[in-house]
C-alpha cells in the first residue's frame, strides 16, 4: 500500500516544514521535526542539490557564535496544474511549489457530450504546454465518486459512468494525472494552506448546487472503501420531503442546496421558472416567504452537521462553496439547529465560512500534486505520489536528464 520510502518521508517532512515556516535554519527545523541536526543536514543537502531548497541569508543577529544559514523553498522548482471540472465549464490554475497561483484560465465545457476525455485533453493541452519543463502533473477535482487508484469517475451531475479520466488524460497529455472528488481537493487545500493547517479532525461542508462533505479524522482524509464517503447531501433530512435528484425524497440536498431552494421558490410562485439563487437571495431581503426557505435550509443543514459533530467530534467545521453567498440568510437558523443537536458533552467547535470561488477549487486540485510532494501519505493516499515525486526530482535535474 505504502509508496513512501523512509527517505521520501524525511524529504517530504523537511520540504513541508520549510514551505510552511521558511526561511528557517537547520537547527530550528531539527527542533520542529524532533529529529537530529545531522539528519536535517543530510536531507537538506539532498534538497539543495535537487534545486528544491535554496539558501536565504543568515539568521538575524542576537545569537552568539556563527549566525545560522536560513533555507527556503524554491517556488519555481515545480509547476502544478489544478483543474476543477464542472458540468458546463472547467476552471484551472497553475501554481508553484508554494501553492501560489501563477496563472488562471476558464473554458466552457459540455460534460455530457460524447468523449469528454478527448475534449478535456484538447482544452488542457495548451496549458500543459505553457506550464513548461517544470510541470509535475495535472490534478483534477470532479463532482463525483472517484476511484482514486484507477482514476475512473462516476458523476451523475456530469452524466459520467466509470469514465477513465485519469488514465485517458495521462495518455493523451503525457503528464502524471491525479483525480479526486472536488470536495476532497478543497479539504486537502485547506489542510495544506488554509484554515485547517494544524487541525487533525475537521469537516469541510460545501454548499451550492449540491451539498458536499469531506471528513478528516486523525489527519486522514476519509474516502471510504470505494472513494464514495461523504454523501451528506443524500442523507435523509425530513421524512417524505421534496424529491431529490437521486430519486429519493427528503434528502438534505433537496432542501438545503441552491437547486433545492430555487425549485421550492418556483413551485411556491415566488420566483418565475428559470429563477436563480441570486434572485432568491435578493427576494429574501424583502419577502418573508423567501427568507423562510433559507431558514428551513439553514435549519436542516445545522441539524445534519450537528449530527456529524456527535459522530465524529471534529474541532473545526469549514463551510465553503458558492452557496456561502447566502450564509447571512442561513446562519441564524443553522446556529440554532446546530446548538440544539450537538450534545453538551462536546466542547465548542469552531465554525468558519470560507467563500472560495471556482479558482480556489482549482487550486485545491493542484494540491493533489503538491500533497503528493508534501503531505504524509495518509492525507493524500493516491497511489500516484511516487510518480509525482520522481517527476519533481527529474524536472529539477535530480535525475539524469542531461541537465
Ligand atoms: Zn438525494
Amino acid at each position: 500500500m505504502s509508496d513512501w520510502s523512509e527517505r521520501e518521508l524525511g524529504r517530504a517532512a523537511v520540504l513541508r516544514a520549510v514551505a510552511v515556516d521558511g526561511p528557517v535554519s537547520r537547527t530550528v527545523l531539527a527542533g520542529r521535526l524532533a529529529v537530529s541536526p545531522a539528519t536535517v543536514t543530510a536531507i537538506t543537502r539532498d534538497l539543495l542539490a535537487d534545486g528544491l531548497l535554496e539558501p536565504a541569508g543568515k539568521e538575524p543577529g542576537g545569537n552568539r557564535g556563527r549566525p545560522a544559514e536560513l533555507l527556503r523553498v524554491v517556488p519555481g522548482a515545480a509547476v502544478a496544474l489544478g483543474v476543477k471540472v464542472a458540468a458546463t465549464q472547467v476552471t484551472g490554475v497553475s501554481v508553484d511549489l508554494l501553492g501560489d497561483t501563477l496563472s488562471a484560465f476558464e473554458h466552457p465545457f459540455a460534460a455530457h457530450e460524447p468523449d469528454p476525455v478527448a475534449t478535456l485533453a484538447r482544452i488542457l493541452g495548451p496549458h500543459v504546454e505553457a506550464a513548461g519543463h517544470h510541470l509535475i502533473g495535472l490534478g483534477l477535482g470532479v463532482p463525483g465518486v472517484v476511484d482514486t487508484a484507477s482514476g475512473h469517475v462516476t458523476a451523475p451531475t456530469l452524466q459520467w459512468s466509470d469514465v477513465p479520466l485519469g488514465p485517458g488524460l495521462a495518455e493523451l497529455l503525457h503528464v502524471p494525472v491525479v483525480v479526486d472528488n472536488d470536495v476532497h481537493t478543497l479539504a486537502i487545500a485547506e489542510h495544506l494552506y488554509g484554515r485547517a493547517k494544524d487541525v487533525d479532525d475537521a469537516l469541510t461542508v460545501t454548499i451550492g448546487r449540491g451539498i458536499g462533505l469531506a471528513i478528516t479524522v486523525g489527519g486522514r482524509l476519509h474516502r471510504g472503501a470505494h472513494g464514495g464517503a461523504g454523501e451528506l447531501g443524500h442523507t435523509r433530512a425530513v421524512a417524505d420531503g421534496p424529491l431529490c435528484g437521486c430519486g429519493r425524497r427528503g434528502c438534505l440536498e433537496a432542501i438545503a442546496s441552491e437547486t433545492g431552494m430555487v425549485r421550492r421558490a418556483i413551485s411556491e410562485g415566488l420566483l418565475p421558472a428559470g429563477g436563480t439563487p441570486a434572485e432568491l437571495r435578493e427576494l429574501a431581503q424583502r419577502d418573508g416567504r423567501a427568507a423562510s426557505i433559507f431558514a428551513a435550509a439553514g435549519s436542516a443543514l445545522g441539524r445534519s452537521v450537528g449530527d456529524l459533530v456527535n459522530l465524529l467530534a471534529p474541532t473545526l467545521i469549514l463551510i465553503a462553496g458558492e452557496g456561502t453567498a447566502a450564509w447571512p440568510l442561513l446562519e441564524a437558523a443553522f446556529r440554532a439547529a446546530f446548538d440544539e443537536q450537538v450534545l453538551d458533552t462536546h466542547p465548542e467547535v469552531e465554525i468558519a465560512v470560507d467563500p472560495w470561488d471556482d479558482r480556489a477549487w482549482a487550486r485545491g486540485a493542484s494540491s493533489l500534486l503538491l500533497g503528493s510532494v508534501y503531505a504524509p501519505e495518509h492525507m493524500t493516499r493516491l497511489g500516484q505520489g511516487a510518480e509525482i515525486r520522481d517527476r519533481l526530482q527529474a524536472v529539477n535535474g535530480g535525475a539524469d536528464d542531461g541537465r
